[in-house]
């Protein structure tokens, strides 16, 4: 798709640092890294969201699988434990609209959200704002 940054990370019009990749998915270094080892995983296919996601996206599901296990392995994080994890829409936080899925390791990543987001469904609401703005 014309004008996304990941389409062209997969299609090699812009660099990126691959550590893997398959017919289906490519695995690059993030550029601002949150974790000694942190990986995103893209579908070679523009897809914006796994709210988009349809049974064409098959493949890709496999492949992330596979590459996950590979890249942890590789990165030597696969005993030591990983968190992957995925962004969707203006509540996840999402800022890239091209489905892709972190794989950080490499430390104790602490609990799963800040403490401070809590449960209630208006928290983080002017942050989802921002981030709707950016997802056409
Ligand atoms: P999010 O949409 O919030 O799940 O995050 C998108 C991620 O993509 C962020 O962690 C960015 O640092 C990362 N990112 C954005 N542009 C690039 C790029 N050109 N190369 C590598 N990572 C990128
Ligand atoms: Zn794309």
């Amino acid at each position: 798709m014309a004008d996304c940054i990941f389409c062209k990370i997969a299609a090699g019009d812009i660099p990126a640092q691959v550590v893997w990749q398959d017919e289906h998915a490519v695995a690059f270094r993030d550029i601002r890294p949150q974790a000694p080892v942190h990986v995103v995983f893209i579908p070679r296919r523009h897809v914006v969201s796994f709210a988009h996601v349809t049974s064409a996206d098959g493949p890709f599901l496999g492949s992330l699988g596979v590459g996950l296990r590979a890249v942890a392995e590789a990165e030597g994080i696969a005993e030591t434990g990983f968190r992957v994890l995925s962004n969707n829409g203006p509540h996840g936080g999402q800022e890239v609209a091209h489905l892709h899925v972190h794989l950080l390791g490499g430390r104790p990543l602490g609990p799963m959200l800040r403490q401070e987001v809590g449960v209630s469904r208006s928290a983080g609401t002017r942050g989802s704002d921002e981030a709707r703005r950016r997802i056409p």
